[in-house]
């Protein structure tokens, strides 16, 4: 009989206490349901007197500012992600007057924490001061599994923060690097707007302007979908909207400065703007703790640089200015610049301004001695044999021709194109062997492999080639369930709270 009562009370406990696990912010019993109190401890982590405590706090700030804390200490939800979750009990429970709402959710088994902030919260307690009042007060005490302390804390802090009294120093260093990321914000949105308004003055043509704003909506638009689909469980929604407006703004830059770049070729302004467009952004990562980026970014363009240097120390010790154009030439490549834009992108003009000054440097003759003049492309096809011609008439490679007069006295020199369709033709050697088509034959199907066909010809001679390959069957897709993401922000103001929306505001930690 005596065993039977205590496998009840340890049944009784167990199911009231350690498996009690809240799915949604609609199971989360409201406070304002069975009185006027604050808190929602339902698996009873806090003793009566810490209750008592937190909600005589929390009184004192609605009274004396309007700000509402609800205080939500659980078991378990599920391991969900407690920022988006305490984010949805504000906006479910509407708390706050006027979007002064504070959500404290703590998931004991879970090991979660997260103050969630309302709209107008977010303006006096900032996302970075919310994380180190978790980090400072209430953890050390979540530890010590003393979670009545820990939260009473870390209330008082805030109560701090709204009267206005004294703060610990961390918040204040808080607060300014908050206000320090804001600045950068504007000065980078600011230095994007001056670019975009310079590229408008420069070149007013509407399909410049069409494609700023298609970037700056898409770099948007992708922001939002990593922000649905993967980073919704570390950042809040304006951490990453920011970043991508950001973003955005280098892109414009970027565009902008190649738009600028055809009208005209003086490097040094772009080197000034471009190391803007790119250090201020850069600096706001840095203040945002985004350290890695940063570091990502600098010692990848540094070590294009320095290979950029090196090589172009070569071209100082060669003599033919064929040699050097040919040295350099891969710095020419676009991509460093679109990756890279500080500095490669100025590196990218001087390439450009050094490689069409090589190519048409005045040369003298190996054999004569006598100075040279380069023939222009209509005239020089003469000099040039029949499979040349039709390399320059594909464009695959160009050929300069050279002439001082004296008869057998030409250099022909050859600028192969890069990213050419046309490849070395087998049977005559020139680079005039393309693929004419890739047509399916058969399609594959779940069951079949199908066979498809190419054809390859050669433009100058003539050869030509058809293969037929093999298409693998289809496999057939697995049904991975796609997991929806949507922000529910129902803002029904049930109960006696005040109303307050959130928009994810704060931040969360886990001990
Ligand atoms: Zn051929």
């Amino acid at each position: 009989m005596k065993k039977f009562k205590l496998l009840t009370l340890f049944l009784l406990i167990y199911l009231t206490n350690a498996a009690q696990t809240y799915y949604s912010p609609e199971e989360i019993p409201d406070p304002k349901e069975y009185g006027d109190g604050f808190v929602s401890d339902p698996d009873g982590f806090i003793s009566s007197t810490d209750e008592d405590y937190l909600n005589d706090i929390i009184k004192n700030i609605q009274e004396e500012k309007g700000f509402e804390v609800a205080v939500v200490v659980v078991n378990s939800i599920d391991n969900k992600a407690v920022l988006p979750f305490a984010t949805d009990l504000g906006n479910l429970w509407g708390v706050g007057k006027g979007d002064r709402g504070i959500v404290i959710l703590a998931a004991i088994s879970d090991r979660n924490l997260a103050i969630a902030t309302g709209y107008e919260t977010e303006q006096f307690i900032p996302d970075l001061v919310t994380q180190e009042i978790q980090q400072e007060e209430i953890i050390p005490y979540f530890k010590l599994e003393d979670y009545g302390q820990g939260l009473i804390t870390g209330l008082e802090v805030i109560e701090a923060i709204v009267l206005g009294e004294d703060v610990p120093d961390y918040v204040e260093e808080a607060q300014q690097k908050q206000k320090n990321v804001k600045i950068w914000e504007y000065i980078a949105m600011g230095v994007g707007g001056l670019l975009i308004l310079l590229t408008i003055l420069v070149s007013p043509k509407l399909k410049t302007v069409i494609t700023n704003a298609i970037i700056l909506v898409a770099a948007v638009v992708v922001s939002l979908i990593a922000y649905f689909v993967f980073l919704k469980e570390s950042y809040t929604a304006s951490v990453i909207f920011d970043g991508s407006v950001i973003l955005g703004f280098i892109a414009i830059a970027v565009n902008a400065f190649i738009v600028v770049k055809n009208e005209t070729s003086a490097i040094w302004p772009y080197a000034v703007l471009i190391s803007c467009v790119v250090g201020v952004p850069l600096t706001g990562l840095y203040l945002y703790g985004y350290t890695a980026i940063v570091f990502f970014y600098l010692s990848g363009a540094g070590i294009i640089f320095g290979m950029f240097l090196l090589t172009y120390l070569i071209t100082l010790f060669q003599k033919d200015p064929y040699h050097k154009f040919h040295t350099i030439k891969v710095f020419k490549l676009d991509v460093f610049a679109y990756v890279f834009p500080f500095p490669m992108y100025v590196v990218d003009l001087f390439v450009e301004n050094q490689l069409e000054s090589w190519r048409n440097r005045v040369r003298y003759s190996k054999k004569t001695g006598l100075e040279m003049h380069k023939l222009d492309e209509e005239k020089d096809n003469k000099y040039l044999e029949k499979g040349q011609v039709a390399e320059e008439k594909v464009k695959s490679v160009d050929y300069d021709v050279w002439v001082s007069g004296e008869p057998e006295d030409i250099l022909i020199l050859k600028y192969t194109t890069w990213f050419s369709k046309y490849s070395t033709c087998s049977k005559c050697k020139y680079k005039t062997w393309y693929l004419v088509y890739d047509k399916t034959i058969s399609a594959a199907t779940y069951s079949s492999s199908g066979t498809g066909e190419k054809k390859r010809a050669c433009s100058h001679c003539g050869h030509q080639r058809i293969t037929r390959y093999t298409i693998p069957r289809k496999t057939p897709p697995s049904s991975s369930s796609s997991s929806s993401g949507g922000y529910s922000s129902s803002s029904s103001s049930g109960g006696s709270w005040g109303g307050g929306s959130f928009g994810g505001g704060g931040s969360s930690s886990s001990w």
